[in-house]
């Protein structure tokens, strides 16, 4: 099935029936049903899909894919699970990294997802060994699913300590990461390395994503220092923030002025719904806060919120099934988001976020998009049925095609 297709009788995630088609890669019409001008040489009925422009996957870290059962993390903290992954990163092997970050893509793919943005450890002790990796599996997979690694640089980048990572980061941007990142929050010098880490990505023409106020402290302040730092000096650069979960645990007014510069900055945010509700509180047992970045006051300031699963079957995150249906269900619950808002969260403005660009069910866009076997939206979330029809590129992806090389 390559060239033109005819897509009938889907239910769009407004509600509205349509056929849709598509021409070499592209959706060249979307009408009522039965009315298409395009001459289409496959047909595929829809009847009973809902249909969405295909999930993007903002942050993943497919290095660490399906490691829960090999690491150990007693703390079920944060930094438990980082400590846990230092024990055993002399262990993982090239192909190890390379086989379970694929079994990852795939069932991300089967689950809808044509675009994951990834992030690769970058630290000391295993040098480029996931960049690497995760270049490889961008690679072999490139003919169904988009990918971007990220590196995510170890700290501290700041002061005298950071002089090695700092020639570790040129590294990684020589041998072809796509996006610039690090931990601010973990670094003794949170604004030193928001600051380092946005001169590098700026110098690299690279995309920069951070790994923003992963914590519940109330000071910390990754986001708005970045956003201080792009208005001051007028930086216009395609820039994200992961996290952001400490500016729940500010007053109104503080989320509200913060929000403000982070729309007038462009910067987008992804919330990690899952993974930080995993990590974060623990042992807290009364009024643990909610610790999901406070999407709907950044929404209404203007700011582009994407949604994310983070890890995935990893001492991080135990569970996870690879399916952004299962945030949007996540978010309907625990950010009290709509439905519409949730499939838009992990779909359109997640590729704003990856790709700096929106993404709709449009003639002239690219022909990514994802069936779902449902009645309608609110039922695709709750059930997150398999059997899904993926299509990327105007081509049905399967397994056949995932498998080959
Ligand atoms: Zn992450």
């Amino acid at each position: 099935m390559t060239s033109s297709t005819l897509f009938t009788n889907a239910q769009l995630i407004d509600g509205s029936i349509v056929d849709v088609a598509t021409d070499h890669g592209t959706i060249a019409w979307i009408g009522p049903t039965g009315s298409s001008p395009v001459v289409s040489n496959q047909k595929v009925n829809l009847n009973g899909y809902v249909l969405s422009s295909s999930f993007v996957e903002p942050h993943a870290h497919l290095d660490k894919a399906f490691l829960a059962d090999r690491i150990s993390n007693p703390a079920g903290d944060l930094m438990g699970a980082i400590r846990g992954l230092e024990q055993v990163r002399g262990t993982i092997t090239h192909e190890d990294l390379v086989e379970r970050a694929t079994r990852a893509v795939n069932l991300m793919s089967q689950n809808g997802v044509t675009s994951i943005r990834t992030h690769a450890d970058t630290t000391i002790s295993g040098g480029l060994s996931s960049v690497h990796a995760l270049l490889e599996v961008k690679k072999n997979c490139a003919h169904f699913m988009d990918i971007q690694v990220a590196m995510l640089l170890e700290w501290p980048v700041t002061g005298t300590a950071g002089k090695e990572r700092q020639a570790l980061a040129r590294d990684a941007i020589s041998v072809g990461v796509d996006v610039i990142g690090g931990c601010p929050h973990l670094d003794p010098d949170p604004r030193g390395a928001v600051e380092y880490l946005l001169s590098l990505a700026i110098d690299a023409q690279l995309p920069l994503d951070l790994h923003a106020d992963e914590n519940m402290r109330s000071d910390s302040s990754d986001l708005e220092h970045l956003a201080d730092v792009v208005i001051r000096d007028g930086v216009s650069h395609q820039m994200n923030a992961s996290h952001c979960v400490s500016l729940s645990t500010r007053s109104e007014n503080d989320i509200d002025r913060i929000a403000a510069k982070v729309a007038t900055a462009g910067i987008t945010v992804t919330a990690l719904p899952q993974t930080n509700l995993f990590l974060q509180e623990r042992g807290v047992s009364t009024n643990p806060a909610r610790a999901i970045a406070p999407i709907h006051r950044l929404q209404q300031a203007g700011v582009v919120v994407a949604a994310g699963a983070d890890n995935l079957q990893d001492p991080f995150n135990l569970v996870g099934r690879g399916d952004p249906l299962e945030i949007a269900s996540l978010l309907m619950i625990s950010a009290h988001s709509t439905a519409y808002q949730a499939i838009q969260m992990i779909s359109s403005n997640s590729h704003k976020a990856v790709h700096g660009l929106n993404s709709s069910m449009a003639v002239g866009e690219p022909a990514n998009f994802t069936a779902i076997p449902a009645t309608n939206l609110r039922e695709s979330i709750a059930m997150g049925p398999p059997d899904r029809i993926v299509v990327y590129g105007g081509v049905v992806i399967d397994n056949q095609i995932r498998n080959r090389k």
